[in-house]
């Protein structure tokens, strides 16, 4: 047995705590169990995806989840940006935040298996709040144990109430309401596969532009300048991925906007073909 299981979320939403929770649960239960979260741009609201696989032998793959038996979708609107579908196994499932039924919630892949649950709603009713966003991952963890997943409810509020000290009491209950609200709709062997496994998918996302800020551009504080070398560069977009500024423009090719970058030389360090060297920055009007 080996449950693959794909979390796809908003930063500030919880889905990395949540696969590490299941993880966890699986772990207490006497599974073997892991959990990875993936990053892009690390801030509140940008897309996060985590993952966790369950086994009762060990697991020696530790790569990211590319063929998942569960997908958690955390977020109503990511499924817009996101392809949250890509590689889910014939006959997998589904859990999704909404306030839809699973008849209603009609998404175009109907070789799977459905759990709906309006986690926002048992989150917002349970104060699950943090800087006035819903936290989703308890009640989307509740709701999950509703597929066809062999973990036990108690070992997961025990260790729930554990982990959240004071919140414990409110993140338990919201998993017990989500369990129990939670609707399934089962389609085994129903439908046929809609998605058309080679087609390529352009998944675009929100990117937001440098602006100066009080303290003046960011590129003040740059005692390094990265070069890119066109010459090596193969055009894999790491750098631009992972820029904490983004000052890196995608135009036909990767650019750095120098009024922004502030020379942490991330984007050198994550470049695998090496294409971006340094040099001491000086500035002329300084
Ligand atoms: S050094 Fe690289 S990663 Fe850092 S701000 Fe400049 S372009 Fe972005
Ligand atoms: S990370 Fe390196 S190879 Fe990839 S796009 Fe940036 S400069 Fe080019």
């Amino acid at each position: 047995m080996l449950i693959s299981i794909r979390f796809h979320g908003r930063g500030g939403q919880g889905a990395v705590t949540a696969s590490k929770l299941l993880a966890q649960t699986a772990s207490e239960m006497g599974y073997y169990s892991q959990s990875m979260p993936f990053f892009g741009a690390e801030r509140r609201g940008a897309p996060v995806i985590s993952f966790t696989r369950i086994s009762d032998e060990p697991i020696y793959e530790m790569s990211q989840v590319y063929h998942p038996n569960i997908v958690v979708v955390l977020d109503p609107v990511i499924m817009k940006v996101v392809d949250v579908f890509r590689g889910v196994k014939e006959g997998g499932w589904i859990v999704a935040n909404t306030t839809k039924k699973p008849d209603e919630f009609v998404f175009g892949q109907e070789y799977l298996n459905i759990v709906a649950v309006d986690a926002t709603g048992i989150a917002i009713k349970n104060d699950l709040l943090v800087a006035g966003m819903p936290v989703v991952n308890t009640p989307m963890l509740g709701a999950l144990l509703r597929a066809d997943i062999p973990l036990n409810i108690e070992v997961l509020e025990g260790i729930v109430a554990r982990k959240f000290g004071k919140e414990g009491k409110k993140n338990v209950k919201a998993i017990s309401e989500a369990y129990e609200f939670a609707e399934v709709k089962l389609i085994h062997g129903s439908g046929k596969r809609r998605y058309p496994k080679k087609q390529k998918i352009k998944v675009e996302f929100p990117i937001s532009t440098p602006a100066e800020g009080v303290a003046g551009k960011t590129k003040l504080w740059r005692d390094f300048r990265p070069e890119i070398n066109y010459d090596k560069c193969n055009d894999c977009l790491n750098c631009w991925l992972h820029c904490p500024e983004s000052a890196i423009r995608l135009n036909d090719r990767v650019e750095i906007d120098y009024d922004y970058c502030k020379g942490c030389l991330v984007c050198a360090a994550v470049c695998p073909k090496k294409a971006i060297t340094s040099e001491r920055e000086v500035f002329a009007d300084v």
